[in-house]
């Protein structure tokens, strides 16, 4: 690589960074696992006219991520503490006149309803229509993440766990 090359990617790397900072309001996600950015807007349920900015295989440290730029600020505090199901790693800033405001990583509720699907074949949940979105699991852990079905008590980890999302 060149000199001018390096530079340019310099360049570019500092500009996704403060990329935050081009929209008035809105909500930033970051440190969103390569490549699911899409199950994340699915979860937050957006407007079908909301704009979103997604940036993907960004480096980060070591690591490769993705990150979201949503702008849409009324989006429900409920649904943005599911994103610890994609990764423990996201992290939200609340931005308001081109300013970071607020930022936190997201806690997962004690209880999840409907967003996941019990995978346990003899499950009552199973039983159920597969459009109807009845699902509880009780959170037993947050870090590493582990959750148990309440109706059959199977347990799901972060590589078992399967969203209900189309
Ligand atoms: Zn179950």
């Amino acid at each position: 690589m060149t000199d001018v090359d390096n530079q340019i990617n310099k360049l570019n790397e500092e500009f996704m960074n403060r990329r935050d900072f081009l929209v008035k309001e809105g909500v930033v996600i970051d440190n969103i696992p390569q490549g699911r950015s899409l199950e994340i807007v699915k979860i937050l349920n957006l407007k079908t006219k909301t704009r979103i900015h997604i940036d993907m295989n960004l480096n980060h440290e070591e690591d490769v991520k993705d990150k979201m730029v949503i702008e849409e600020i009324n989006i429900k505090d409920k649904k943005l503490n599911l994103l610890p199901l994609i990764s423990q790693d996201i992290l939200i800033k609340f931005i308001e006149e081109y300013k970071v405001i607020e930022e936190f990583k997201p806690e997962l509720p004690k209880f999840i309803e409907d967003i996941l699907i019990c995978t346990n074949s003899k499950c009552i949940t199973k039983n159920c229509t597969s459009n109807s979105n009845l699902s509880k699991f009780r959170v037993i852990n947050k870090s590493p993440l582990l959750l148990r079905c309440v109706y059959c008590e199977s347990k799901f980890n972060m590589t078992n766990l399967k969203l209900n999302i189309p």
